[in-house]
């Protein structure tokens, strides 16, 4: 029986092996170990892919959206909104820089922040929207881009999961104040370690963001203000600039196992996709009432399935100090016991995806 996996990354590496290692020996040998060239050219080349005017490299996904909401000097007693929704990560950011996640509902539909719940989140302390593209699905930024014009709030984007994703055939990139984005390895375009990134239009955002992440300094040993050390480094920085040369071939390939599932899976809710949304597949999510022994029933076959996320954030004990009792956010709650992640990657072959397919049929319409 030949097992499936649910993403395969050293796969990944053999299939640019002889690119990536030249390119971290170049960097090894060029005795530059922090910041420095690579990291800006691939600064500039991700920018100009997200059609965004700047591009600050930082240390991993998490400190883009802290570093974001320092940027807009977002702090103690300050809530921000974030969906109920969404990888942890949205919420420990807001939390880290002692400001409240105030969460808002999905749309049932796309999973991603319901702009029409916004307007009722909002109090005198709210300060900024986090929307979150989940699974690589573009949230609908117009009407909360203008829902946060009316209440004069900033607005960024968790991108950790698009690269690449287009919004009404704009690419994900700068269509908010700040944009965060997360290389971890699993990522649509990830490093072989940890990274980040925050693009934006905004100059006077991406200065503030380029002093913070180093120390709070601009000229050495000068020191603004009290900023971190979040960098980007050079050697994931030089393997990041071979693979974002390979990541619209990836998406292509994973577009084509997305139509593949939508066209051919029966007995399970299947995504939804907007007609401003293009989708760049992270994770092909699926849902099933009898979530838990399908997915058993699936590995007992070598199937490999994930769960994103098996318990939303305002129901882990990490957040057991806001008192979000069980029922606060029901759709959340319920994404969390019937959704189930297939699995999709550039390098997942047909012949794989087949055997998912006919699996997750049978199985589903026994349960
Ligand atoms: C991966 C991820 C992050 C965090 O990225 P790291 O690089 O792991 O810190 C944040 N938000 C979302 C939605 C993610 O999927």
């Amino acid at each position: 029986m030949q097992a499936v996996p649910f993403l395969d990354l050293r796969a990944g590496y053999h299939s640019l092996k002889p690119e990536i290692d030249a390119a971290v020996a170049r960097v090894l040998d060029s005795g530059w170990y922090i910041l420095g060239p690579e990291v800006e050219t691939f600064e500039q080349a991700f920018s100009n892919y997200c059609e965004a005017a700047h591009c600050v490299g930082v240390a991993n996904g998490l400190d883009a959206l802290i570093l974001s909401l320092r940027a807009l000097d977002i702090r103690q007693g300050d809530e921000v909104i974030v969906p109920s929704n969404t990888f942890i990560a949205t919420w420990l950011a807001v939390s880290a820089v002692g400001a409240i996640p105030v969460p808002v509902e999905p749309d049932p539909l796309t999973y991603n922040i319901d702009p029409t719940k916004i307007g009722s989140a909002v109090s005198p302390k709210t300060r900024a929207i986090i929307a979150v593209h989940l699974y690589g699905q573009p949230a609908d930024l117009d009407p909360i881009l203008a829902e946060a014009k009316h209440h004069q709030l900033a607005v960024i984007e968790d991108a950790a999961q698009a690269h690449g994703a287009t919004y009404n055939g704009t690419r994900v990139g700068a269509h908010a104040d700040l944009v965060c984005w997360s290389f971890y390895p699993g990522k649509n375009l990830g490093a072989m370690g940890d990274g980040g990134a925050v693009t934006t239009n905004r100059t006077d955002l991406s200065d503030r963001i380029r002093t913070l992440h180093n120390y709070g300094s601009r000229a050495k040993y000068v020191n603004e203000e009290q900023g971190t050390n979040s960098r980007l480094d050079p050697i994931q920085a030089a393997i990041l600039c071979v693979k974002l040369e390979h990541l619209d071939d990836w998406t292509v390939r994973r577009r084509n196992l997305a139509s593949n599932y939508l066209d051919n899976l029966k007995g399970v809710t299947l995504p939804h996709v907007p007609n401003w949304a293009d989708p760049v597949w992270h994770l092909f999510v699926i849902r099933h009432h009898a979530r838990d022994i399908l997915m058993s029933k699936l590995a007992e076959e070598g199937i490999s399935t994930m769960i994103h996320y098996p318990i939303p954030p305002h129901l882990q004990q990490a957040y057991a100090d806001r008192g979000h009792d069980k029922g606060a956010f029901p759709l959340a709650e319920q994404f969390a016991d019937d959704v189930l992640s297939l699995p999709i990657g550039p390098q997942m072959q047909r012949e794989a995806q087949d055997k998912v397919i006919e699996a997750v049929n049978r199985l589903a319409s026994q349960l």
